[in-house]
């Protein structure tokens, strides 16, 4: 089903829905042309996503999503975030490989805004 949702705002809520499952309360979710990660979070909770993973496949936006809403509980990529990371996105190790491949924006060498 086509959503009349925005990509941007797409991500959005999928990372609200996230939330809402892990338990977890990100302060602000952001969504923004990044040129070397596809995510990011920081100590204060504020949740960055890179705008290119709204055309990623959904599989892989959930990974992304859950790596770093867990960071909100768990900083580091211990065995406690690994454990977390197969309980909510099965066959995360894959997917882990693709997370290497930096977002489109930087292959295009569009300026990093800030
Ligand atoms: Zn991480």
């Amino acid at each position: 089903m086509q959503s009349s949702l925005y990509p941007e705002q797409e991500l959005k809520r999928r990372t609200l829905a996230w939330a809402v499952r892990l338990r977890v309360n990100p302060r602000v979710i952001r969504v923004q042309a990044m040129t070397r990660k596809w995510g990011s979070c920081t100590s204060a909770g504020t949740i960055t996503l890179a705008s290119d993973l709204a055309e990623a496949s959904p599989k892989f936006q959930d990974f992304v999503i859950v790596h770093e809403l867990i960071h909100l509980r768990v900083p580091t990529h211990g065995r406690l975030f690994k454990a977390l990371m197969s309980l909510y996105v099965p066959g995360w190790r894959k997917l882990d490989i693709q997370r290497h491949t930096a977002p489109r924006s930087s292959r295009r060498r569009q300026p990093v805004r800030a």
